[in-house]
Order: structure tokens, then C-alpha cells, then sequence
């Protein structure tokens, strides 16, 4: 007998086998080839990552895996179809999307993320919690990104489906999106058991730099050496690249600054730093960020690199944390 999760891993396998023919073969997806097309994606990598399409209409999915003998309650329970309300039967969750299978660390499918098109909203559907997938535990891309991560010794994150693809298609392996912009703890011990160190390269948007300190204090915590990259113009990984090309990227990436130097200038461009009010408001603002910093010696080294760009003494900073750490206890 095959426990759910065995059968789960079967019905992921033949569903995205299903969307992939689809995209590939099927005359209702012309638009779609089209539109992956017009978004720049090869077909190597279109086919490296799985992508298919399910067509619109309410019974792709559902009409062919019933006939080969998966039962209803069983793709409800995996997300991909959907009761009707107040009737009998079902429909496709996905219907008229782009379909990205998320893979597990080993290459199996366990989940999707369908995009619409055009401007339709949701952009992005992804499947629901299953026993297969948890939100917040996988990184799109790992599978493939993993050999080359261990290789470089360092992570890039982004954000998205398109960005990870687009990565690889310019000859950038090592990269993994956290889907959407809030990077959880769990796939940060993920992404830390690859290289200690990690390349934050989110959207250039107000959301994309908010979720770079979010995630930046995940990894700060676990122990890594991060530095974030700002794309130009509120850029993404996928537009820089298409536009730009990698050389270009590698330039940028070379000069990201660390994460914590990278909040000290957002902090900096906030208060006026030439004042003692102004030096005292960003110590405090930025002190957080330090106190999560596992290691002393790190610790000490921003510390003393804090103290010389903002002009005041490594014992007073040391002092104000003292104050604060005192007070959060
Ligand atoms: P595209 O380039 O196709 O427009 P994107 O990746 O740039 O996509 P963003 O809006 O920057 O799209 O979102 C980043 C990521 O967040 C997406 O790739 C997706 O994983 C996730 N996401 C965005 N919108 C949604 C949504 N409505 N529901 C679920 N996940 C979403
Ligand atoms: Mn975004
Ligand atoms: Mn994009
Ligand atoms: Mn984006």
C-alpha cells in the first residue's frame, strides 16, 4: 500500500508530465509559447524547469487523472482541483496559466505556481498547504542551484519563478527564490546547509527592499555572510538581466555592499548624522541588527567598522547595546 505522500509524488509527477505536453504540443497553448517567447525564456530552459500550461476550460486535469484511475478526493487533498459549490464534481484549480512545478530539493515535483498571461490578478496561484508542501520549507530552484551553490560557496536569493530562470538562462546557477517576498527561518537553515554564504538580490521595489532586511536578519541569526545587491531602476533579477545581460550583474554583485553595511546606508540617508541626536536615533536604530549577530567576532568587527563611519567611539556603541539588550531582557 502507498502512503499518501508516495501517491502525492505520483499524481505531482504525471501532472506537470500533463502541463508540460500541454505547453509543448497542445494548439490552445500557442499564446502561452508566445508569451514565454516574448518574455525571452529559451526553450533549454523552459524545458530545464519543467514549465507547461494548463489550458483554460474546467476539466483538463481533473477529466484525464480520473480516467487513469486517481480518485477525486485525492487531487483535492494535493491542491490541484477544486469542489464545486453547490453541485457535484470538480474543477482544475489551474486553468489558463503558466505552470511552474516547484520542486523539492531532489527534484520532484511537489507543488505549482500558475501565472495568468496578462494583468489579471492573481499574478500567481500557487497550490495550498499539502502533505506534500508546506509554505515557507522549499526554495525554488535548490534542486538545480545546489551543486552550483556548494561549488561558488555562495547563495543568490530571489525572489521569483522568473528570476531563477532567468538566472540560469544568463549562466547564473547558483540562484533560489523564496517565492514571494517573506523568507522564512526554515529555508534559510536550507539554504545555509549549501554555502555560509548568501547574495540577497531581490526587486528593487519598496516591497523587495523591505523583505532584503527581513530575510537579511533570518540569515544574520543563522550564522551567514550576506550582501545585497540593488538592482537599478526598481528592477528585478529577470528585467536587469533580459536588458543588461549577466556581465553587467557580476559588476553590481562585486561591489554589493555587506547586509549590515547595507542597512547602515539606510539608516544614514534618514538622520542627520552630523548631529549627536542623529548618531544617537541610527546606534539605536541599527543596534537590533547587531545584537543578532551570533558570533563576537563579528559582532565586534561592525562594531568597530559602525564606529568609524559614524564618527564615535567602538565603547560608547558598545555601551548604548549594553543599555538596550538590558532592556529587551
Ligand atoms: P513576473 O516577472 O512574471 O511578473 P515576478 O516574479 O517578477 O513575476 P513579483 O510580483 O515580483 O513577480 O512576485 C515575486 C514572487 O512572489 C513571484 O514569483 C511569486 O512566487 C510570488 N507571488 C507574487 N504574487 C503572488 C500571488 N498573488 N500569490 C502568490 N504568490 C505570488
Ligand atoms: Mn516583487
Ligand atoms: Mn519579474
Ligand atoms: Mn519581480
Amino acid at each position: 500500500l502507498r502512503t499518501a505522500v508516495e501517491q502525492g509524488r505520483a499524481l505531482h509527477r504525471r501532472a506537470a508530465e500533463l502541463f508540460f505536453r500541454c505547453l509543448r504540443e497542445d494548439t490552445r497553448a500557442r499564446q502561452a509559447r508566445e508569451y514565454l517567447s516574448r518574455r525571452g525564456l529559451s526553450d533549454t530552459v523552459t524545458v530545464a524547469f519543467g514549465l507547461g500550461y494548463s489550458p483554460p476550460g474546467w476539466d483538463f486535469l481533473t477529466e484525464r487523472l480520473v480516467r487513469e484511475g486517481y480518485a477525486p478526493e485525492e487531487l483535492e487533498q494535493f491542491g490541484l482541483i477544486v469542489p464545486r459549490q453547490g453541485a457535484d464534481g470538480y474543477y482544475d484549480r489551474f486553468r489558463n496559466r503558466i505552470m511552474f512545478p516547484i520542486f523539492d530539493a531532489q527534484g520532484r515535483p511537489v507543488a505549482f505556481g500558475g501565472r495568468v498571461l496578462d494583468d489579471e490578478i492573481p499574478k500567481y496561484l500557487n497550490s495550498p498547504e499539502t502533505p506534500l508542501y508546506k509554505k515557507g520549507q522549499h526554495l525554488y530552484g535548490l534542486h538545480k542551484a545546489g551543486p552550483a551553490i556548494r561549488e561558488k560557496g555562495i547563495a543568490i536569493l530571489v525572489e521569483g519563478y522568473m528570476d531563477v530562470i532567468a538566472c540560469h538562462q544568463h549562466d547564473i546557477p547558483q540562484a533560489v527564490a523564496s517565492l514571494g517576498t517573506a523568507m522564512t527561518p526554515e529555508q534559510g537553515r536550507l539554504l545555509l546547509r549549501y554555502a555560509p554564504r548568501v547574495l540577497i538580490c531581490y526587486d528593487a521595489d519598496r516591497a523587495g527592499i523591505e523583505a532584503t532586511v527581513k530575510a537579511g536578519e533570518i540569515l544574520t541569526r543563522l550564522g551567514a555572510q550576506i550582501q545585497v545587491l540593488t538592482l537599478p531602476d526598481g528592477k528585478d533579477p529577470d528585467e536587469f538581466l533580459q536588458k543588461h545581460g549577466a556581465s553587467s550583474f557580476w559588476q553590481m554583485a562585486d561591489n554589493a555592499p555587506a547586509f549590515f553595511s547595507f542597512c547602515y546606508s539606510r539608516v544614514a540617508s534618514q538622520y542627520d548624522l552630523t548631529t549627536v541626536a542623529g548618531k544617537v536615533a541610527a546606534v539605536r536604530e541599527l543596534a537590533p541588527q547587531l545584537l543578532i549577530i551570533p558570533s563576537a567576532i563579528e559582532q565586534e568587527a561592525n562594531i568597530q567598522w559602525l564606529a568609524r563611519e559614524i564618527r564615535l567611539s567602538e565603547a560608547a556603541i558598545m555601551e548604548e547595546l549594553r543599555g538596550l539588550s538590558r532592556n529587551t531582557k
